[in-house]
């Protein structure tokens, strides 16, 4: 059984979520420059018919892509963790109401289900189902 979340727990994750807000949103905005940098590199280059250099700026900007993609789920994760860190059933499994526990809380911020419940596939009503 999982230990409850305390108020001292309660308070260093929601100073680690805040902590994590700013990095992640500056290093979104790090990704999104970098993709606007591939892009006007890419109109910059002079045709090349020898070379491919398209291939390489494709892969890179496919690169860049899914880092921002996973970049943002993170940040969703955290802003969704924020908005809930106050709530008096934070860090209870949406599934079956058990603690989630305070170190799956730090790794995965915004998970709603202890380890059981998301390994059974168990989503509480709020969760959204693994199909979306
Ligand atoms: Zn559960």
């Amino acid at each position: 059984m999982v230990a409850p979340i305390t108020d001292g727990e309660r308070a260093a994750l929601r100073d680690q979520l805040l902590c994590e807000r700013r990095v992640m949103a500056r290093q979104l905005a790090g990704l999104e420059r970098s993709f606007e940098d591939l892009v006007e590199a890419c109109e910059l280059q002079p045709p090349d018919d020898e070379h491919d250099p398209d291939a390489t700026t494709a892969y890179d900007r496919a690169q860049v892509t899914s880092l921002t993609t996973a970049a943002r789920a993170r940040l969703e994760g955290v802003e969704r963790a924020l908005a809930a860190v106050g709530e008096h059933d934070f860090g209870s499994c949406h599934g079956c109401g058990q603690s989630i526990g305070v170190a799956r809380l730090q790794v995965l911020p915004g998970v709603r289900n202890c380890v059981a419940c998301a390994a059974a596939g168990r989503t509480g009503p709020e969760s959204p189902g693994p199909e979306g």
